[in-house]
């Protein structure tokens, strides 16, 4: 057989084949390469494994057996309990999964599962899994509990178990070892007290200690780190080099102008991150800030004072949005707060007829229009702007790296404010915007009503649906949030679609509505515009419902499963409501009984704390193979504990580029061609020539 090499497809290596090549396609791997970093998400060894026999009440315990006995029992509240029971060695356990009775599909007796997470009594002790992993099928040899030796668990799929995976790394592993040559300038990983990479290899895969497995996994986040820094750092370097940016005067003609026509003075959050933008955009070098708070905490207000410094300095301003409904609902709130200084916003978006277009393109070239705001229909290659001295990208995580500079790219040097209504922890506003400045807005006005959040069990169910009945027939409208795992899984949908119908069944009096992620977007945006118009009373959604939607008189929310939700995502969705004068209220949906990091959740509405307890809880939760961070996708790396692989990678890469601007070096080729390869989007940083 000839020698491996990385790009060689799966489907010829030994053991594989096509089926098993188009399985290993839904996780991602697709060559020898992505094979050998398709990396184990955790390790069983033989301690960290409870004997079910010693599984005890009030403890969080990890046990491994298998299904003897499963069963879907229905409740009273019309939700389903999944229910299996387990064997090892020692004895039986009883898990039962609330409200995800869809598990019965997946859970197979005669399977060995891993499950984790609290047991508690009921009838007996109970196993609650926060996860589970089937680590072998019925038919294949019983894997146990490891004994004495730690065993790698991948992330598996439909017709490729874990274990399956397992033997075939096992059986290449050398092969694929052998065309894993030391990226780095050897001096960087010992610098950073790190092994070799095809060492760190070996020990990911085929550790004999669990701290032989950490340590491989940390040279393996390392270079994840490395390579997002060196992005992220040269794309800093390149915004701010070159022409530099244009240091406006503030003249404070439209600013104070507004200043005094605003109904309500700023809050201190707001006054302080307007004195950073100020101090930027007079300065000689090109802003580039992030706006970071929470829904409602009043963003806009504070873009438009920084849009006006542009147009008072005879420059344009360009607000993008991520879909029209915003832009929409931007364009009806600047043209209402601009009216008192004679100031007409514009609209461009992508429903617009051509005429429509070209005259707006028209009238933003010649300088006529000011202050634009728009979707991607602004970033299209023929709109040009006679004097663009501001972009502000609202929701800026749905648009791509590519995308803003594309925006940017139609002004000399524009100076760039970004919005975000994610608020983030610190270690990880480091990896996620490396290269940019921070302002903050946490507290929120004053004057505007509070949003009470209860967590409600299953019992208590009618009295919820009973509440959200009385505020809607008061006048008032509401959400009804269903979790839905996959927005194509056409179960989850129809779910959604009965639990509408239902509704509307059981309130003849009130108009029920529903989007989903199946519907197109322009149907979407029409639904929404009828919930924000008052014409329907309740809107029975999945997660899809627009972040940074106002709809003031919506002031209830229920959501169906919380268990299902991050707190993070939960947070996002409770920022739907609690947006006009009056008491707004969310209420949860549990199952049996409250956990207690729903109860964490409803006691505060802080959302930078709320992004410390999730980032823990996923932290714990080691199921999650794949780490979000932003654009970023981080699989290796674990914030906030990697925070010094972080700096030691955000100094690595600025060392390297400080002499290496462009990674053009023959010692950085094969960095260079990794870096790229993680982030194709990144080729543009570093063109040579
Ligand atoms: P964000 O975009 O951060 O979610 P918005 O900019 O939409 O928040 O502001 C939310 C609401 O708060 C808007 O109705 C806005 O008019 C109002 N608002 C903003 N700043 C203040 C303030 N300082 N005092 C009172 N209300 C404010
Ligand atoms: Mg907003």
């Amino acid at each position: 057989m000839p020698a491996l090499r990385p790009d060689t497809s799966v489907k010829f290596l030994k053991g594989i084949g096509e089926r098993r090549a188009e399985a290993f396609a839904r996780l991602g791997v697709r060559t020898a390469q992505d094979l050998l970093w398709h990396i184990p998400f955790r390790y069983l060894d033989a301690s960290s494994v409870t004997p079910m026999a010693q599984a005890r009440v009030g403890e969080d315990v990890a046990c491994v057996g298998t299904v003897i006995a499963k069963r879907l029992m229905p409740t009273r509240s019309g939700l389903r309990v999944f229910t299996a029971v387990l064997r090892d060695a020692s004895g039986l356990l009883e898990c039962a999964w609330p409200g995800q009775g869809f598990l019965d599909r997946s859970i197979q007796v005669g399977q060995t599962l891993l499950v984790a997470g609290p047991v508690r009594f009921y009838h007996g002790r109970q196993l609650n899994p926060r996860e589970f992993i089937v680590l072998a099928e019925p038919d294949g040899d019983d894997d146990g509990p490891p004994a004495g030796r730690v065993l790698p668990v991948y992330r598996a799929t439909e017709g490729l178990s874990h274990k399956a995976i397992r033997g075939l790394v096992d059986r290449h592993l050398e092969a694929m070892i052998a065309f894993s040559t030391e990226p780095l300038p050897e001096t960087v990983p010992a610098d950073a007290g790190l092994p070799p990479l095809p060492v760190a290899l070996r020990a990911v895969h085929r550790p004999a200690t669990l701290e032989e497995a950490e340590a491989g996994r940390r040279r393996l986040a390392f270079d994840e780190l490395l390579d997002l820094q060196l992005m992220l750092a040269r794309a800093r370097l390149m915004a701010k080099q070159g022409r530099r940016g244009v240091p406006f005067t503030l003249h404070h003609t439209y600013t104070r102008a507004l200043a005094k026509a605003l109904p309500w003075p700023l809050t201190a959050d707001q006054k302080r991150a307007l004195k950073e933008i100020t101090a930027d955009m007079t300065a000689a070098d090109r802003m580039h800030r992030l706006l970071m708070g929470d829904v409602g905490t009043g963003k806009t207000v504070v873009a438009l004072f920084a849009m006006l410094l542009a147009l008072e300095n005879d420059h344009q301003a360009a607000l993008m949005a991520p879909t029209e409904l915003l832009a929409e609902q931007h364009l009806a709130t600047l043209t209402q707060l601009l009216a008192p200084l004679e100031l007409r916003p514009e609209l461009l978006v992508g429903r617009f007829t051509p005429a429509e277009k070209a005259a707006r393109r028209k009238k933003l070239a010649s300088g006529e229009v000011r202050l634009v705001i728009g979707t991607h229909a602004l970033i299209e290659d023929t709109v040009a702007f006679r004097r663009l001295g501001l972009v502000v990208i609202d929701e800026q995580h749905r648009f791509g790296v590519e995308q803003r500079a594309r925006l940017t790219a139609k002004g000399e040097a524009p100076d760039v404010l970004l919005l975000s209504a994610t608020p983030i922890p610190r270690s990880l506003a480091l990896t996620r915007f490396g290269d940019l400045d921070v302002s903050t807005l946490r507290a929120k006005p004053p004057g505007r009503g509070s949003i009470k959040t209860g967590v409600r069990t299953a019992p208590q169910r009618e009295k919820a649906l009973a509440f959200v009945h009385q505020q809607c027939a008061a006048g008032r409208q509401a959400y009804v949030v269903l979790p839905v795992i996959d927005e194509s899984e056409r179960a989850d949908l129809r779910a959604a679609t009965t639990a509408a119908e239902k509704l509307q069944a059981l309130w003849p009096d009130l108009t029920v509505g529903l989007v989903h992620g199946r519907l197109k977007p322009a149907e979407r945006d029409e639904r929404m515009r009828e919930f924000r118009a008052g014409q329907i009373d309740v809107l029975v959604a999945t997660t899809v419902i627009e972040v940074g939607i106002d709809v003031p008189n919506a002031t209830v929310m229920l959501i169906e499963h919380p268990e299902r939700f991050g707190l993070a995502q939960l947070h996002q969705l409770r920022g739907r409501i609690g947006r006009g004068a009056g008491e707004s209220y969310c209420i949860l949906l549990a199952g049996e009984s409250v956990p207690p990091r729903l109860k964490a959740f409803a006691a505060t509405n802080d959302g930078f704390r709320i992004a410390e307890l999730d980032l823990a809880e996923r932290k714990m939760g080691d199921l999650i193979g794949q780490r979000q961070a932003g654009d970023f996708e981080l699989r290796l790396a674990r914030l906030p504990d990697d925070t010094d692989l972080l700096q030691a990678a955000r100094t690595a890469a600025q060392e390297i580029l400080a002499r290496d601007p462009l990674l053009a070096q023959t010692r950085h080729q094969a960095l260079r061609a990794r870096a790229l390869q993680r982030y194709p989007r990144a080729v543009e940083l570093f063109r040579t020539g």
